[in-house]
């Protein structure tokens, strides 16, 4: 049998191969076969990653051979070879996984160098600074990728260089500065090492492989799968190629290019270069860059030849590109391309442009924006009077659009504990990297001061939604002491700063913040998505004013009315206190007469926002204790209120302790002991309903959901109370209504029996809240405390509270939803926990045939998105 193929020339490759080869290596793999000047390579497929990771993080030999000769077959193809001292190859290694990961792992550029190679380098070129600017640029990304040296040491070095020399850019250093860089480089990595620097170059080739490959794994790349539903479990590529190099001067450069522009959408090519720089140097922010129209004025040819290429790509990936490029002594290369990264606003305007320009289809168009980037678009704006006293201190590129407000912190991680302690927080940095990604997460904004509007802070903010203002050059910040400056005036960690990401404008103190305007193409992107898809999409909503949010924001219904939180306020907490102290069954209906009526009244509110639309409504949820005080000053105080001792509402709140609240004395329990309770709301949703289906006439089906069944006798005994009560009323009324009994699936019990329960439930909501705790048995309270040991180790890799579980939670709803229709055909089925509105449980909920799902009224634009890519990948109708 023949061996297994790990490794594959760049022209063995094609687009269909992206899980073997990464977007990357597939792309470039596509490139070559339709002509785009794209230096030669190969690629080490994601499955001998992942045997990597099998074979216990070691390259398996055949496969190292397997790399070896392909190197050979690019030596024949570049004319060059590999640690020769007459014409030198050097490649770059670069990771690429299926899907995109910018800046998550780690690339290697000028391999290939060694002290023997740069002398021929510097000789055949003509052009030793650039052999030694190439050589201290990969001894530093050599040491920091593979051997774990830092790169900022390196950096220090650099800079006590330049200062000595009294220079600013790294380019004003000269091939003897650079020489002597170099030496000053391998003496600290010997110094940190114990050995010296690497010089074989098929030695530095499998190192390399073999730390990109551990680089799938590296803390930055976990956090950034988890945000994204990556699994880890698809490894990573590496792609080996011939270098270019864009640091021979000045007609070389390097840049980035998106063929729209990625922050409005607009159709304009928007690019931008650095001359006589590397790699990373454009979007590192190390210099600011130049715009690509500068091009044209340099190098007419090939400005336009660059043009024609990014055209090119587009057209033949119908989506906006993200391009990277760079230019050898004026010859154009292509390194990259993918489907770029965008803002909400310009995803939609890209989507319907090209379904206006007849590109895409609209089922395919439904597939191009992000659902989970929706939420941007619903971001704060400035308070437009507010802005008015508002003063300009400074301004940066408007990187990633919204407003943001918060205190000033200058490091990633002191930024997370100020968010983990509650404050709103603007990162400050001079620029960001990967290594920042979890202060930037926990931060409402983040203000760079060098960096483009390709550099990491904007890419990254851009794709959380966060707002960013970057290349704000105005500020000098001083990070060992936690201060910036500008126009005379010292700001210090903890003051308030507010910055506008869409206009770059940075301002002192405070500026209220305000619900954005939705513009034209979210309707027409959103109504595509409504035409197509068949799963509904109903809202978690407690009062009128949610209600009215979601109804604007598409919801067609609410899902889950959870009537505890109405008794909540000043007014209405008296009176259910009174009830819970209630010593009968006479007093507590005493009691429940009060609330009655504002029960009575927060339907009535609720149904006239909702109009025809359908409505949940859950009956009271948590325990008792929720409602009383547990210190003995609030005690005694409450205790004159209520007009009863000290003594004897501290025994009633003893007597409510629980060891195990979540598990305890709550959902239809507390309607098994108090049926009353049932009753008073049972009165409360019917009256509202004919009051408001008599004066509106609109066509009101209350549903009323009973919770934490685990049993169906329980289920029907709280039913007899609602039915009894109900049909008393309507006879008594003489009106037609129609009303539903349903219940929540929220026990595991409740589930395994869900064709017993089906006899009594007309409808099925699943609480996968409680469901996923009592499924894994861990309460979502406390478990954000030990998931993090989890996915550090990776047992589990997403929150299963946010993503639901669908091997084992899934499973149970699964099983119900089958149960469940074999006792009720028709049975109604929807998801009300928190996973309503995550895109990848939406498509879950679609593809196991719920009517609907619900979320909170923030999501409810996601979720309509979801279900509809849910619909296109896997059309139910
Ligand atoms: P990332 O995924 O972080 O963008 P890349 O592998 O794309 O990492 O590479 C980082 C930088 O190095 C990019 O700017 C890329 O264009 C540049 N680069 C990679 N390979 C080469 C090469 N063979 N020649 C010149 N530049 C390269
Ligand atoms: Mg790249
Ligand atoms: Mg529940």
């Amino acid at each position: 049998m023949e061996n297994k193929k790990y490794v594959y020339l760049f022209s063995e490759g094609d687009a269909s191969m992206k899980n073997l080869l990464g977007g990357k290596g597939a792309n470039l793999a596509d490139m070559t076969s339709i002509g785009i000047p794209v230096p030669q390579g190969f690629t080490v497929t994601t499955e001998a990653c992942n045997k990597y990771y099998d074979d216990n993080r070691t390259i398996a030999p055949e496969i190292v051979e397997q790399i070896h000769a392909k190197m050979a077959e690019l030596e024949n193809i570049s004319g060059k070879k590999f640690g020769s001292l007459e014409n030198p190859l050097l490649v770059s290694v670069r990771s690429g996984a299926r899907a995109s990961m910018p800046g998550m792992m780690d690339t290697i550029l000028n391999l290939g160098l060694n002290d023997n190679t740069v002398e021929v380098m510097a000789n055949k070129t003509g052009n030793p600074r650039f052999a030694y600017d190439s050589y201290r640029r990969f001894i530093q990304m050599f040491a920091d990728v593979v051997m774990e040296v830092e790169k900022k040491h390196f950096e220090e070095i650099m800079d006590e260089m330049k200062e000595a020399k009294g220079v600013k850019l790294d380019t004003e250093l000269d091939a003897n500065d650079l020489k002597e860089l170099v030496k000053k480089f391998k003496a600290f990595y010997k110094n940190a090492k114990g050995e010296e620097f690497p010089s074989d170059p098929k030695e530095q080739l499998i190192a390399s492989i073999t730390a990109v490959f551990r680089s799938w794994n590296n803390p930055r790349a976990i956090v950034y799968r988890r945000m994204n539903d990556i699994p880890g479990s698809w490894g990573t590529a590496v792609n080996v190629q011939e270098m270019v190099f864009g640091n021979k001067g000045e007609t070389s450069g390097t840049g980035v290019a998106f063929s729209r522009n990625p922050s409005t959408g607009e159709k304009k090519i928007f690019a931008e270069y650095l001359m006589n720089a590397q790699g990373e140097d454009v979007v590192a922010g190390i210099r600011t860059p130049q715009p690509i129209e500068q091009l044209e004025k340099e190098n007419a040819e090939v400005y336009k030849q660059f043009m024609d290429i990014v055209n090119t790509l587009e057209n033949h990936y119908r989506d906006m590109q993200d391009m990277e490029f760079t230019i050898e002594e004026g010859k154009l290369y292509f390194l990259q391309t993918r489907n770029g990264k965008r803002t909400a606003q310009a995803a939609l305007k890209i989507a319907v442009d090209l379904v206006e320009e007849g590109m895409l289809t609209k089922e395919e168009a439904i597939l191009k924006v992000e659902p989970k980037q929706l939420d941007t678009l619903l971001h704060p704006n400035f308070d437009a009077t507010d802005m008015k006293n508002a003063a300009v201190i400074a301004k940066g590129l408007p990187a990633s659009p919204g407003a943001a407000c918060g205190k000033v912190y200058f490091t990633a991680e002191e930024s997370k504990v100020a968010h983990e302690k509650g404050e709103k927080v603007v990162l400050v940095r001079l620029e960001t990297s990967p290594e920042d990604i979890e202060g930037m997460i926990a931060s409402e904004g983040i203000l760079t001061v060098r960096g483009g509007m390709t550099s990491h802070a904007a890419v990254v903010a851009r794709g959380m939604g966060t707002c960013c203002v970057a290349g704000c050059g105005d500020i000098k910040v001083n990070e060992e002491a936690k201060t910036f400056e500008v126009g005379g005036v010292v700001y210090h960690e903890g003051d308030y700063i507010s910055i506008d990401g869409s206009t770059g404008n940075v301002y002192a103190g405070q500026i209220k913040t305000v619900e954005p305007e939705i513009s034209g193409y979210f309707g027409t992107f959103m109504a595509w998505a409504d035409e197509i898809r068949s799963l509904k999409v109903r809202t978690n909503a407690d009062t009128p004013r949610d209600t009215a949010q979601a109804v604007k924001y598409g919801a067609e219904g609410i899902g889950l009315c959870r009537t505890e939180h109405m008794f909540f306020e000043a007014d209405r907490i008296m009176a259910i206190r009174q009830m819970i102290v209630a010593k009968d069954e006479t007093s507590r209906r005493t009691a429940l007469e009060k609330l009655l009526p504002m029960q009575r009244q927060d339907f009535i509110g609720i149904y006239e926002e909702l109009v025809d639309r359908p409505a949940t409504i859950r009956f009271l949820d948590p325990p008792l204790h929720e409602f009383l005080p547990h210190v003995d000053e609030e005690i005694k105080e409450l205790a004159v209120e209520l007009g009863i001792t000290f003594e004897e509402l501290k025994a009633t709140v003893d007597s409510l302790h629980e060891f195990n609240p979540m598990m305890g004395h709550r959902g239809c329990r507390l309607a098994v002991s108090y049926p009353e309770i049932a009753e008073m709301q049972t009165r409360a949703v019917i009256e509202a309903a004919i009051d408001v289906k008599t004066r509106k006439g609109y066509d009101i089906v209350p549903e009323i959901m009973i919770p934490l069944v685990g049993e169906v006798k329980e289920l029907k005994y709280v039913k007899d109370i609602v039915t009894r009560t109900a049909d008393a009323i309507i006879a008594e009324r003489g009106i037609e209504l129609k009303y539903m009994v349903g219940t929540m699936i929220e026990i595991p019990r409740a589930a395994l029996t869900a064709d017993e329960i089906a006899k009594e439930a007309e409808f099925f909501s699943f609480g996968t809240n409680d469901l996923t705790q009592m499924t894994f048995g861990f309460s979502r309270d406390d478990a954000g405390n030990f998931l993090k040991h989890y996915y550090d180790k990776g047992i589990y890799e997403s929150d299963p509270f946010q993503r639901l579980d669908q091997t084992g939670v899934g499973k149970l709803v699964e099983m119900s939803v089958k149960l469940g229709k074999q006792t009720r055909e028709d049975i109604k089925l929807g998801i009300c926990g928190e996973h309503g509105g995550d895109p990848s449980s939406v498509e879950f909920c679609h593809n196991i045939g719920l009517n609907y799902v619900s979320c909170s009224p923030f999501r409810v634009p996601v979720a309509r998105l979801a279900a509809a890519q849910a619909e296109v990948k896997n059309p139910r109708k």
